[in-house]
């Protein structure tokens, strides 16, 4: 299953807990593991809490490991200017496995999955979530 998201890049952070949810509780799953990738090089799967607050501190911290304004090589060999964009997704993941009981995702109270998109302009995603069934 594919969801197709827009993003406004420049750290964009969109909480898809309910779209992966949605495709648990379709799968009708009593045991088994949900697989959430991003298949984009710029972009990132995480958990964070859905709080304003904490969503634009992540976006400062990510500012200040990453500099947008700092002297990176890709952004005069690749011609795109988001070697920052590159850079923070290598530290992320593309990818999270969130373990399902009862047709439920086994998420802590205050975890909620965020895609984040460092690129540094806006763009189509796709996150492909699969369901694996079985202990
Ligand atoms: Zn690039």
């Amino acid at each position: 299953m594919n969801l197709k998201i827009s993003t406004q890049g420049h750290h964009d952070i969109i909480d898809i807990t309910d779209q992966v949810a949605e495709i648990v509780q379709k799968s009708q799953t009593k045991e088994g593991t949900a697989l959430v990738f991003v298949p984009h090089q710029t972009c990132a799967i995480t958990v964070l809490e859905n709080e304003p607050g904490l969503i634009q501190d992540l976006k400062d911290f990510l500012n200040k490991l990453a500099p947008p304004k700092g002297d990176y090589r890709h952004n005069t060999t690749g011609g795109e200017g988001n070697a920052t964009a590159h850079l923070l997704a290598s530290l992320f993941k593309p990818d999270l496995t969130i373990p399902i009981e009862n047709n439920q995702l086994q998420l802590g109270a205050w975890q909620q999955i965020i895609l984040i998109d460092f690129d540094n302009r806006p763009r189509q995603r796709q996150v492909i979530v699969k369901i694996i069934k079985g202990q």
